[in-house]
């Protein structure tokens, strides 16, 4: 056994486990800082105290409590300590070899069946894993969200459908690794990262024609004076009108939503009409009682056409993408390193010279590729919220400041979500700032340009 670390599977198995160990205790660290944040604020923030009565807040502000404390107890016992334990133990070699067990006929020895049936046993200890905790969720968590359930009937129906759909995505995924590895061998990487730029591309061009038949369809913007500011606004900035689409969508509990997407000729700025006071609709008479007046006037969604315009302006789509390219390049890169390092599989408990494909994957994206995958996440969760810190910043150049942040409070208002979030636990778990966080943005934004002005 060589001295050298690379090579020695004893210590590269307490590496994987010191890296369960400390990637899970830091994200115990930020749920219990998530916790603290939540317990230290009782009332509701003054800013939108109008929206939110006190009492729908205690009872969000007793749920995230008790989630986020269910989310530590989960995060201890099922992933940290029976992780070690099936590392430490040789779990995953045991079940590979349960998994050849079942092969009944000559044919089903190959690889890729193996691989089929160790997939399903796993997913099956997965779940059998889970299900205290599912069901502590179930009974004790979700009922304090007090929402409508569908029937029984229906939801055993539903999940039965989901887990044979699940099973056979599964299946063909499982199949397709195995096959692209046993052709493509030490090409893998480069195989996996020309089918992830052909599918990144594949969704760049279809997105725009799968928008209108499953979300809605497109429809003309019936009122004239938001049209004519719109007009005006995308003006200046040299943005064509045509692609800014109104959808109305099928939908009617669909969030309020803008977004802008594409490049070159598929570049569009998407407006859910959900968005619009009453659904953009003039006559009121074929609105729900509850959608009547929910929307945002027209100069506040003129407010959030010139966020969405602030991405187009700056690049975010062409750098997200880049971001993301580069990061499967690195990703795959080390990929290419881990995934035929023997001493790895031995240091989980196979013997020398096995190396079943689907649990290299497991291994190495699951364990190995952690402390990457974590600071990665952790980037591109920093760029997509600066993205938006600096839509915004645009959208107030353009003097939409105050606009902005009445939309803000307006979309907060018609779909109440729990305001409060420590700014640590949410640089590393959300893509976008907190809606208070955005309101402070725009109000120190504000009150410089009026400090400068006097
Ligand atoms: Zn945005």
């Amino acid at each position: 056994m060589s001295a050298h670390f690379w090579n020695d599977a004893e210590i590269i198995l307490y590496i994987i486990i010191a890296v369960l160990v400390v990637d899970n205790l830091w994200a115990v660290y930020l749920q219990i800082r998530e916790i603290i944040a939540v317990h230290e604020v009782d009332q509701v923030p003054p800013v939108i105290s109008p929206y939110l009565p006190q009492d729908l807040f205690n009872k969000m502000r007793t749920y995230k409590i008790h989630k986020c404390w269910f989310t530590v107890i989960n995060t201890l016992l099922i992933v940290v300590f029976s992780g070690i334990l099936e590392l430490f133990f040789g779990f995953y070699p045991w079940l590979w070899d349960v998994a050849t067990k079942c092969s009944l006929a000559k044919w089903m020895e190959h690889e890729a069946c193996v691989s089929i049936f160790f997939v399903l046993l796993l997913s099956l200890y997965i779940t059998l894993k889970a299900c205290p905790g599912m069901l502590y969720e179930k009974l004790f968590i979700k009922a304090l969200q007090e929402r409508k359930h569908p029937p029984w009937l229906r939801r055993i129906c539903r999940e039965i459908i989901d887990t044979i759909l699940a099973v056979i995505f599964m299946s063909l995924t499982v199949v397709s690794l195995v096959f692209m590895v046993l052709w493509l061998k030490e090409y893998t990487a480069v195989g996996l990262y020309v089918q992830s730029l052909l599918l990144t591309l594949l969704l760049i061009l279809l997105v725009p024609f799968l928008i209108d038949p499953f979300v809605g369809k497109r429809v003309p913007l019936e009122n004239a004076n938001l049209r004519s500011d719109l007009e005006h606004l995308t003006d200046i900035v040299d943005f064509p009108m045509r692609q800014v689409h109104i959808i109305r969508v099928n939908d009617p509990n669909t969030p309020s939503n803008a977004f802008f997407y594409g490049s070159c000729c598929l570049k569009r700025i998407v407006i859910f009409d959900t968005l619009l006071l009453n659904r953009g609709h003039k006559d009121l008479s074929t609105l729900s009682p509850e959608e009547v007046g929910k929307g945002l006037r027209d100069s506040q969604v003129v407010a959030v056409v010139a966020h969405e315009l602030g991405h187009w302006v700056h690049g975010h789509f062409y750098k997200a993408i880049f971001m993301f390219q580069f990061h499967m390049i690195l990703m795959m890169c080390l990929f290419h390193v881990l995934f035929t390092h023997g001493p790895i599989y031995e240091a989980v408990g196979f013997e020398a010279g096995l190396q079943p494909i689907v649990v290299g994957f497991l291994i190495v994206f699951g364990f190995v590729l952690t402390p990457y995958l974590t600071m990665s996440n952790f980037c591109m969760l920093s760029a997509t919220r600066h993205f938006e810190y600096q839509a915004d910043s645009f959208a107030w150049e353009m003097g939409f400041s105050k606009d902005l942040r009445q939309a803000l409070l307006k979309l907060y208002a018609d779909n109440l979500a729990f305001p409060i979030s420590d700014p640590c636990y949410s640089s590393w778990n959300h893509t976008h700032p907190t809606m208070l966080d955005r309101l402070n943005r725009l109000e120190k934004l504000q009150q410089r340009l009026d400090s400068n002005g006097t």
